[in-house]
């Protein structure tokens, strides 16, 4: 919850001001004032994800814009089909009860052992077991 009170009622939430939690919280709460739950089923949640990552999708379909060239209407729009897919994200988390931090946290630990620096660096491939196997899972 932000020193200001309830999540999103306060000063604007900023990348700097806001904690996973209070993101959670904001969602949350957003769902309940509706009367959303029975429809957020894990199952909704996760294909509602996909549905907002292709509407992401559809603003580099075609003529990508290099950084550089995005306008401040197409950051903007970009920006929003961004928050779309982290509100459905977190309202996953919230239905799965499921702590986002720590698991992104396992995970990234994961991928530093299935993706070190010294055999990874500068390039993408998923590297091989010296062995010439598959790759460290
Ligand atoms: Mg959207």
């Amino acid at each position: 919850m932000t020193p200001q009170g309830a999540p999103g009622a306060g000063a604007a939430l900023t990348d700097g001001r806001a904690t996973l939690a209070d993101l959670k919280a904001l969602v949350a709460r957003f769902i309940a004032e509706r009367d959303w739950q029975p429809y957020h089923t894990p199952r909704n949640v996760a294909v509602s994800i996909v549905l907002e990552a292709g509407e992401l999708l559809e603003h580099f379909q075609w003529s990508p814009p290099a950084p550089d060239e995005m306008t401040p209407e197409r950051r903007q729009q970009i920006g929003e089909e961004m928050a779309d897919v982290l509100a459905y994200l977190l309202s996953l988390a919230n239905v799965l009860d499921l702590d986002l931090a720590a698991a992104l946290d396992a995970k990234m630990r994961k991928n530093r052992r299935k993706y070190p620096v010294e055999r990874c660096l500068g390039h993408w491939e998923k590297p091989k077991n010296p062995e010439g196997g598959a790759g460290v899972e």
